[in-house]
């Protein structure tokens, strides 16, 4: 695979004007970068604006979420139609935080999968075990059967327009433990040949991408494991300074 994907989640941080601020100065970075695939991910409100200031650059936007259906009485949803309409590239989908707060399930992401391909967007499946399901042993377990039910229905020819990131639950946000990459290597391994027994050869063409605590000491390390395709960061490129630093190191380094 000769793309290495970087990207970022906003989450719900920065307002219009803050986000703003920060795209203007990564178009700037992004400038320079020839072997990344860049893309942000911010929040609902920011999205008309930050696709105007990206036009002509090469930065991929994303929604954080999306309701599946075209239209209806779902208070508070977005559509795919709506992503569509204001040029969104990609969409995350089943974020953790999503699952855990919002009850989202892999049959829900499925469904959502199906609609983002439908409308010409790139799905970004988030998958991960939580603490729990990692202590009691059964991470690769939970994750064949996210990857079964979440891409469930897809064609060799649909999934290649998909990407995932792997993110271990307990590895992120505030709390989270970085995990060791010798584990993350184990689990992208596992991961490619899922896909490989799902897809046949096209699931060597699905990014995996890595999350969870990335920060300044570690992305290195993690974007030279085999299988790890692109690095899904939060805090860390939330201050453009910090971000700006990861993706020159990246973009001088990475050679896939
Ligand atoms: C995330 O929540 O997807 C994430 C990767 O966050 P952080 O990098 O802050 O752990």
């Amino acid at each position: 695979m000769n793309k290495f994907w970087v990207g970022t989640n906003w989450k719900m941080t920065k307002t219009i004007a803050e986000g703003s601020f920060y795209t203007k100065e990564l178009k700037k970075i992004a400038e320079k970068l020839s072997n990344i695939e860049l893309f942000i991910i911010p929040s609902h409100t920011s999205l008309v604006s930050i696709k105007e200031l990206t036009e002509n650059s090469k930065i991929h936007i994303g929604a954080q979420n999306m309701h599946w259906e075209s239209e209806g009485a779902y208070t508070g949803e977005i559509s795919p139609t709506m992503l569509h309409e204001i040029g969104m590239n990609i969409v995350e989908l089943g974020h953790s935080e999503r699952r855990q707060y919002y009850n989202e399930t892999d049959e829900s992401i499925n469904k959502k999968v199906i609609a983002a391909l439908k409308y010409g967007m790139k799905p970004l499946v988030c998958i991960g075990e939580n603490s729990t399901q990692k202590k009691n042993n059964i991470s690769k377990e939970t994750l064949a059967a996210q990857l079964i039910v979440c891409l469930k229905g897809l064609t060799a020819e649909q999934v290649k327009h998909v990407m995932i990131a792997y993110e271990p639950v307990w590895a992120i946000g505030e709390d989270g433990t970085p995990a060791d990459a010798a584990y993350v290597e184990e689990i992208h391994g596992f991961l490619r040949e899922k896909l490989k027994d799902l897809f046949d050869s096209k699931g060597n063409d699905i990014p995996i991408l890595y999350g969870g605590s990335v920060n300044k000491e570690n992305f290195l390390e993690y974007s030279k494991l085999q299988d790890v395709n692109g690095l899904f960061i939060g805090r860390a490129a939330w201050d453009i300074e910090s971000f700006r630093v990861i993706l020159h190191t990246l973009n001088s380094q990475v050679y896939r």
